[in-house]
């Protein structure tokens, strides 16, 4: 079997990829057991030397990996550096903190001596999506294999180029052969993989579609699984909030990656007083902004990553106006092509209020009061993270119980950080990435006890 990348800003193929054999694929699986043995025993501070190494050669050859992104999945370049330097970031991050994230845990008992040990478990099996398709391998990649995991990637085949090239940073920062594999696989080997007796669990980044199908045979094998799925955050905006800030952060918060991002801002909850304000300062930053040539430094919108995106999220584009939505801005395709859009008059029960739009589509919601913007906010199966502007932060304090998400984060854009857990409620799925509970995940919190 073949795959193929194509450059969605100009049709071009970017790679050719061969799908492993059997007999590969039985190999990889085996090596990824057999390495684990050793890798699990070495000094935690070789393990952190070498993280710190990846980092350093993400560095090296920030332009080649941010080319590749820009060219798989038609990212604007400049998004595609900074993505590869956050990616570079979260490795010091481990490389630095480790040690203490993985540090004996004593707790006081009527044992002579009682703690919890963190033992790595094996091989970790990845499945990835396309969106950012660096970071959110080395999100996974950093805690996981620093904690003496191997891992193992099956990547979205839209981005293989990337994934070698992945598999490439582990290669050329010193890791011993097999720590990190990349799968050239279709996804309908994941039930051999996942079965397998080196792999231990197993972590899924994409639709709930994917998470679903994945954590079902997980569960039917009895190994642990995460789930980073999708998002429809809300922003919602007070009327003492800073409104000129609000709509800055707005911008980015939907329009970064080209709105293909499960944290990105989806329904813009605006209470009535400052509506009509926000609405016409949204859609005049939102309309300037410049879209084009990928590799161009200036470019901040480019295509989505494939047609089939582009026409689905423009059904949900059209289905919502027929709904009784209004367009306010955009809201036309061509191929991958889809102009920003920003729809106005949106309801629960719309599809753009209902469902992930996961492109450059904002959905505008007019609350009339601070009850009915939360009570909106909830009103939705996922539960990744909100957004709430306000000057008012001891109030803003007080409606973080309101919010059944991950996260809730004010007067800023929902954004993942090393440094903080991520992850998701509801049908966003399940775990935590990033921080102290990132790396806790896939390790064995050993219970040791001595009389
Ligand atoms: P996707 O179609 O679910 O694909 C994600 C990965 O899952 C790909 O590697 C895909 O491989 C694989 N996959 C799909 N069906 C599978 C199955 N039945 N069994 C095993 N693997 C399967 O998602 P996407 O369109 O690439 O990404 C967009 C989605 O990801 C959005 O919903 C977005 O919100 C979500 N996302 C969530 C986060 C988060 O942190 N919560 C971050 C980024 C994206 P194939 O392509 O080969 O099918």
């Amino acid at each position: 079997m073949e795959f193929y990348s194509i450059n969605p800003y100009d049709g071009e193929q970017v790679g050719k990829y061969t799908a492993l054999s059997s007999v590969e694929l039985d190999e990889k699986l085996h090596k990824s057991g057999e390495v684990f043995k050793s890798w699990s025993q070495k000094p935690l501070s070789d393990r952190t030397g070498l993280i710190k190494k990846a980092g350093q050669v993400l560095r090296d050859n920030l332009e080649e990996y941010a080319q590749m992104i820009t060219s798989e999945m038609g990212k604007p370049i400049s998004e595609s550096r900074a993505e590869v330097n956050k990616c570079a970031w979260v490795c010091d991050y481990y490389a630095e903190n480790a040690i203490a994230f993985l540090a004996q845990e004593v707790i006081e008992t009527d044992a002579k001596m009682s703690f919890v040990r963190h033992d790595p478990i094996g091989a970790v099996f990845a499945v990835m999506p396309w969106n950012f398709p660096f970071w959110q391998v080395f999100r996974f990649a950093a805690p996981t294999l620093t904690a003496g995991n191997t891992g193992l990637l099956k990547h979205a085949p839209n981005v293989f180029g990337c994934a070698l090239m992945i598999e490439e940073v582990f290669k050329k920062a010193g890791y011993p052969d097999g720590v990190f594999q990349n799968l050239i696989v279709h996804h309908d080997e994941s039930e051999k993989i996942i079965s397998h007796d080196a792999v231990k669990a197993v972590t899924l980044t994409g639709s709930e579609k994917a998470g679903s199908a994945v954590a079902q045979i997980a569960g039917k094998y009895i190994k642990k699984s995460l789930l980073e799925l999708g998002g429809n955050n809300a922003f919602i905006v007070l009327e003492d909030a800073d409104i000129d800030q609000a709509v800055k952060t707005a911008v980015t918060a939907r329009m970064l990656n080209c709105g293909q991002s499960c944290i990105a801002a989806k329904r813009f909850i605006l209470l009535e007083g400052i509506y009509d304000e926000f609405v016409s300062k949204f859609t005049d930053s939102v309309s300037k902004l410049k879209s084009g040539d990928t590799t161009d430094d200036n470019t901040q919108v480019g295509p989505l990553a494939r047609k089939d995106l582009a026409d689905q999220l423009n059904k949900q584009v059209k289905k919502s106006i027929e709904q009784g939505a209004t367009i306010l801005l955009g809201g036309n395709q061509d191929e991958c092509f889809h102009e920003p859009t920003i729809l106005g008059n949106v309801k629960p029960g719309m599809a753009v209020f209902d469902e992930e739009t996961f492109g450059p589509v904002a959905a505008v919601i007019k609350a009339q009061n601070i009850d009915e913007a939360f009570s909106l906010a909830e009103n939705s199966k996922f539960g990744l993270g909100t957004t709430v502007f306000t000057t008012d932060i001891e109030k803003a304090l007080e409606y973080a119980e309101r919010v059944s998400d991950g996260a809730y984060f004010v007067n800023e854009l929902v954004k993942s950080d090393p440094r903080l857990p991520f992850g998701g409620t509801k049908l966003s799925g399940y775990g935590r990435e990033l921080a102290r509970d990132g790396m806790l995940e896939f390790v064995n919190r050993k219970t040791v006890y001595v009389k």
